[in-house]
């Protein structure tokens, strides 16, 4: 472990750290722009240049520690240093932070203000570049606020691996372009070139100039998507920013997503397919509970089920693999042992989804597979048949699972011709409008928060289960 010195305080360092890794592992600001910990160095933003004894001014990024080491990160020259990068930055930068949606998030407008704090000293006119490149149809490129990281080229290059963005053109006519043959739109995890770019240059189609980010909380969540279960940001509107222009359900809507960073799972990416959890979640819901597709009320439609499930000679239960590990575990202990419950799949791949890759995708597309099989166990191929009550809990990936002419409960969030013709329909929550955890298929468990209130007349699947397995007439 070798010994430098950081502003004179000795560090004990690893012997494959950088300077800035050292620094930034004790809590030493050292600002940058190009690098980043899961991409190559590039050591082209020169922002993280710091001052070694005997060595002069070097980038902290691209310098391996050796013992014995002074560095000074707050010396004049450094400052100087920082100071000339952030004017030389913006030199042909719009600075249009009044449009960006990446202010407020903006490592430019950071280190601005924590390094430099200076208008322009520049006289000549700033370069003018096009505002609005179409990188794809998910992706628009503002050519001035490119600031010329390179991380966008490196995430396609190194992780996402569709080497889908180069460079053309040289000096203060360089741009980011889409490479020919390699479509931007062709590679799932497009978006993370959106957080990872350090301005507003890379901007989302869908997110475009919906909200400032500090009108917006970031609720902690699990993508649903596949088994990797990919921890995520639900970002929505705080209450006291509600717009009184727009109705009330449009303040209650999911207004982006973006990873929570996990080492045990996902790292720092997830896939554009979480990105789009609203498509998923926010389609029509069904808040009516049902008795032969007829509006009754909750009370009505439980007691109904409940003499059903009372005069049942083999009910059968098919089980949502979206449910959480609390819901699950909930049916089980209250309706375990009346019926026979079989995992199914609540969704399957969407035509041209990518099934599976080596970086996150899961061909599972649902995300509690693992623990609803720890409970109740792999279904026997025939596991439906000779059934006389069926409870569908949850979307049914497989239709054919579900036996014909046999009375149905059911118990779902989304409108569905399957809601009508159940005998009972009761409509219950969606993972934004309650707590819970699921299991990915690695066996980690990640927890996810409501950011919503519940529809009137949804309930919480656990509820419901506790109430059916009451004898009919029974109060709760
Ligand atoms: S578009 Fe953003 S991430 Fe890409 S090079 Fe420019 S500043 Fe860097
Ligand atoms: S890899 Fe799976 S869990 Fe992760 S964001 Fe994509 S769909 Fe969601």
């Amino acid at each position: 472990m070798p010994e430098i010195r950081i502003n004179g305080q000795p560090i004990e360092a690893r012997k494959d750290e950088t300077v800035l890794e050292v620094c930034r592992a004790n809590g030493i600001d050292v600002p940058c722009f190009c690098w980043h910990p899961e991409l190559s160095i590039a050591g082209n933003c020169r922002m993280c240049l710091v001052e070694v004894e005997g060595r002069g001014l070097d980038i902290a990024c691209n310098m391996p520690v050796s013992a014995g080491m002074e560095v000074y990160t707050e010396s004049e020259a450094v400052r100087d240093h920082r100071r000339a990068i952030l004017q030389f930055i913006t030199l042909n930068h719009p600075v249009d932070c009044g449009i960006c949606d990446k202010a407020g998030e903006c490592l430019l407008q950071d280190h601005h203000y924590a390094h430099n704090a200076k208008a322009s000293i520049s006289h000549e006119p700033k370069v003018r570049a096009p505002k609005h490149v179409d990188l794809s149809d998910r992706i628009v490129l503002d050519n001035e606020r490119c600031i010329l990281c390179l991380r966008c080229t490196r995430f396609t290059a190194e992780i996402s691996k569709s080497h889908a963005l180069g460079v053309i053109e040289r000096g203060d006519h360089a741009s980011i372009r889409p490479v020919e043959g390699h479509p931007l739109a062709d590679d799932p995890y497009s978006d993370n070139i959106i957080d990872l770019c350090p301005v507003g240059a890379l901007l989302s189609k869908d997110f475009l100039h919906r909200a400032r980010v500090w009108y917006l909380q970031a609720t902690p969540s699990v993508c649903p998507g596949c088994s990797r279960g990919c921890t995520v940001d639900v970002w929505h509107r705080k209450k006291e920013w509600f717009l009184k222009s727009v109705g009330v359900e449009e303040n209650l809507k999911i207004a982006r997503v973006t990873p929570r960073e996990n080492p045990a799972v996902n790292g720092p990416w997830i896939c554009n397919k979480g990105r789009d959890l609203a498509k998923i979640l926010e389609r029509p819901r069904a808040t009516q509970a049902l008795i032969a597709g007829q509006p009754v009320t909750t009370a009505q439609a439980i007691e109904h089920a409940r003499r059903l499930i009372a005069g049942a000679k083999s009910p059968r239960a098919l089980v949502s693999n979206w449910g959480s590990n609390e819901e699950l575990e909930a049916l089980q202990r209250h309706l375990g042992t009346r019926m026979r419950c079989v995992v199914k799949a609540d969704r399957k791949a969407e035509p041209g989804e990518r099934i599976e890759d080596d970086l996150l995708i899961r061909a599972d597309k649902n995300p509690n597979t693992r623990r609803a099989l720890e409970l109740f166990g792999e279904p026997a191929a025939d596991a439906a048949q000779g059934a006389d009550l069926v409870l569908l809990w949850g979307e049914l990936a497989d239709p054919a699972l579900l036996p014909a002419g046999v009375p149905r409960i059911v118990l779902g969030s989304w409108i569905d011709p399957v809601n009508d013709s159940a005998q009972v329909f009761l409509p219950v929550s969606v993972q934004t409008e309650r707590s819970g955890h699921y299991t990915n298929f690695d066996g980690v468990v990640s927890a996810f928060a409501p950011c919503f209130d519940k529809p009137a007349g949804v309930s919480d699947a656990a509820v419901l289960f506790a109430q059916l397995a009451l004898a009919p007439g029974a109060r709760p």
